[in-house]
């Protein structure tokens, strides 16, 4: 209602004061007043008081700033913005070899990544003023109202650079696909619009103006950008913010964990390599988390019991109450030693925990880290894959001689691994684009992939029935083993050598 407030009014007030002269009413006190208050709300303003519709993170009552060395991870990303941002400030040289100056950089990434972290680094950086705006504020209901919104972005971003005494502001928009995607000329009239005022406002950037404008923004969908955005001059450079890697998920921790008592013995290096694909924002909420534990144990200091509790809780949601019958704890416990069964056999080591608390959606879980960070997979890798989530079917299979509907997301899970095998070219199909696939011809692949290797976890299990049989009373009696506890388990199956996962 409040981001629709200015809009009402301008169309309400007329509406009133016309039909007060209709009846009779004298508006020259009216009048009076309004301007009397018109012109202290401009005061205020210019002076600072009242936001200006424009959201930005640097209120002068509130300086916040940010470096790079407070950034963790991500050092391929800091080092190209830091080398794009010396083209800001080596002005002379730039002139000296007639260099074009940047005008715009373009962050990529997934959420959560650091990207506005960046930005207000780079605003560090370059001594500018940060000014900062979402995509969705500019999206309005009525035509015209966006595009006056980016105008009165550049322009408050060149006032507070004056007043700051700063000779460049940097103007952040997070999310800019949501106004700078692909203009169709059609129902987006409003979009369109505003994105032909950024383009208007990026083309009249004039890099030898006072204070200069340098612009940067924030995607993850950058396919969807109009491509007058990503031209030469406009956002030229586009820097890539990825997941961090165990290094980059060790520094986080590490930056986040500086103002929280952490236990002497805790191991920051365990908790990078159980968080693997976390972005940096769920590294902090891990952290914080463990704190809130450590809180709610009423310890002094944080330990590693805290963290492991809250990457499961930054992994699969918090732990809900959900009350399961006694058959159904067993039929999950089951479930969950065929995961975690096939998934120390084909890869030993890999198992972190097996967890019989219900959490998020799920009834039980098991937890793998892995072993180093994977950018590559062969096709015995995703066999193995798909083996791990077929495993808990499997051993409902064997146990009850049927499956439940607890195997859905796994069965999902198994099928994206296919598809990508596929689209691979890693199937007896050979190399295919997928459009050349009918649909029978897909779901005779899936199936034949599918039926082989949920055999071949069937007979893995079945050859280590024991393994279930010792450990199902200790699961469903403790709710979680740890992945050394598990493995001591397994180590006295009678069946010890892996399953060799050749290529079907
Ligand atoms: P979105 O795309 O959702 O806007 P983003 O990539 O801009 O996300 P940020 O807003 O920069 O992400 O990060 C959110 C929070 O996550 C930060 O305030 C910080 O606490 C933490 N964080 C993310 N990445 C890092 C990092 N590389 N180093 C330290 N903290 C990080």
């Amino acid at each position: 209602m409040r981001k629709w407030g200015k809009e009402i009014a301008v169309g309400v007030v007329p509406a009133v004061l016309a039909f007060l002269w209709f009846i009779g009413v004298n508006l020259i006190p009216i009048l009076i007043a309004g301007l009397f208050i018109g012109v202290l709300i401009y005061m205020a303003r210019a002076r600072g008081m009242v936001g200006a519709g424009v959201k930005h993170t640097d209120k002068p009552s509130k300086p916040t700033y940010m470096t790079f060395d407070e950034i963790g991870g991500q050092e391929r990303a800091k080092q190209e913005l830091k080398e794009a941002l010396d083209f800001l400030i080596k002005r002379d040289e730039l002139h000296r070899l007639g260099i074009r100056p940047l005008k715009g950089i373009l962050l990529t990434g997934p959420p959560g990544t650091g990207k506005t972290l960046l930005a207000k680094a780079a605003a560090h950086y370059t001594d500018s003023v940060f000014v900062n705006a979402s995509g969705s504020e500019f999206v309005e209901m009525y035509v015209g109202v966006g595009a006056s919104r980016i105008r009165e972005l550049f322009k408050e971003a060149r006032t507070r650079a004056q007043k700051a005494n700063k000779d460049s502001a940097v103007i952040f928009i997070d999310e800019i696909d949501v106004i700078g995607g692909k203009r169709d000329g059609g129902q987006h009239r409003e979009y369109d619009q505003t994105l032909n005022q950024l383009l208007t406002e990026m083309d009249g950037m004039n890099t030898t103006e006072e204070p200069r404008i340098f612009m940067m923004a924030a995607t993850n969908r950058k396919e969807m950008l109009d491509s007058a955005l990503l031209r030469p001059g406009r956002f030229d450079r586009h820097i890539g913010v990825d997941l961090p890697d165990k290094k980059g998920r060790l520094h986080i921790l590490k930056l986040h964990a500086k103002n929280k008592p952490l236990a002497e013995q805790i191991n920051l290096h365990k908790v990078a390599e159980e968080s693997f694909q976390f972005s940096g924002a769920q590294l902090e909420s891990v952290m914080n988390e463990a704190a809130i534990y450590a809180l709610r144990d009423e310890a002094a200091i944080i330990e590693q019991r805290h963290l492991d509790q809250a990457i499961d809780k930054v992994m699969m949601g918090e732990k809900t109450d959900r009350e399961t019958t006694k058959e159904e704890r067993e039929r999950v416990a089951i479930h969950e030693l065929g995961h975690a069964i096939s998934a120390e056999t084909v890869r030993p080591g890999s198992v972190s925990q097996v967890a019989l608390s219900p959490r998020g959606q799920a009834l039980g879980y098991v937890r793998h880290h892995p072993q180093k960070d994977q950018y590559l997979y062969t096709k015995p890798f995703l066999e193995e894959q798909i083996m791990i989530a077929l495993g808990g079917a499997a051993a409902e299979e064997i146990y009850y001689g049927g499956r439940s509907t607890g195997s859905r997301n796994d069965f999902e899970q198994a099928m994206r691994v296919v598809q990508t095998m596929i689209e691979s070219g890693l199937t007896e199909l050979g190399i295919v684009h997928s459009d050349m696939l009918s649909k029978e011809q897909w779901m005779r692949e899936n199936r034949r992939i599918l039926d082989e290797l949920f055999s071949r976890t069937h007979q893995l299990l079945e050859e280590r029935r024991d393994v279930f049989d010792r450990s199902l009373a200790i699961l469903i009696r403790e709710e979680s083993l740890s992945g050394e506890q598990f493995r001591s388990l397994l180590a006295t199956s009678d069946m010890q050598s892996p399953v060799p996962v050749t290529a079907s």
